[in-house]
């Protein structure tokens, strides 16, 4: 096997390891993930798929031209690339320790933030008294800046699904509380790479 690349299959949480193989199909090894990217897409006979380069080894394969790379873009892609890490023996995750250099490549992302407003985080943070408003536990430590109750202040309706910036609908967390929020099982989805 030739040098591998990693193929995100963008819009799919898809990603598979392999290399190019003029003599088949582009891929070497993504048929199961090209098929899913097609039905997910609903792409056709005709439609052009853009492929772009987007680390050393990393390409993304997706239904129009990516002209940049967002943070939540690549949090994604971490996120199901180490799916696809547990999935595998650890054998086969040694060769790819072995093989991978130890120091991170280095990406610029493009992002996008709402600048909030800092009223609405203090009123929030005076309503909660130190108590998380979830499952109203004393916040686990001071906050090293000021001494007060470190509580992280969280939309209910996130910004980015056009939640408004406003004292009700936000709530103050325990850090615990507001990592479940975003990561658990019930997660919005679509917010899972930020934290607001
Ligand atoms: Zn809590
Ligand atoms: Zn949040």
């Amino acid at each position: 096997m030739a040098q591998t690349l990693e193929v995100v299959f963008s819009g799919t949480g898809e990603i598979v390891q392999t290399d190019i193989d003029g003599d088949k199909s582009l891929f070497r090894s993504a048929r199961g993930e090209s098929k899913r990217f097609i039905q997910k897409h609903k792409l056709t006979a005709g439609d052009i798929i853009y492929i772009t380069k987007t680390g050393e080894r990393q390409f993304t394969v997706a239904n129009k031209p990516i002209s940049r790379l967002t943070l939540t873009t690549v949090l994604e892609n971490f996120d199901a690339a180490i799916l696809k890490a547990l999935e595998e023996s650890p054998e086969s995750r040694k060769i790819f320790l072995d093989k991978t250099p130890k120091k991170p490549e280095r990406k610029r992302v493009e992002t996008t933030i709402f600048i909030r407003n800092p009223y609405v985080v203090a009123e929030v943070l005076d309503r909660a008294r130190g108590n998380c408003e979830r499952c109203k536990s004393a916040a686990p430590f001071l906050r090293k800046s000021d001494g007060s109750p470190y509580l992280e202040v969280h939309h209910k309706i996130p910004l980015s699904e056009d939640g408004d910036d406003t004292v009700e609908n936000a709530v103050a967390l325990c850090p615990n509380c507001h990592r479940e929020l975003h990561f658990g099982n019930h997660a919005y989805k679509a917010v899972k790479s930020e934290l607001n």
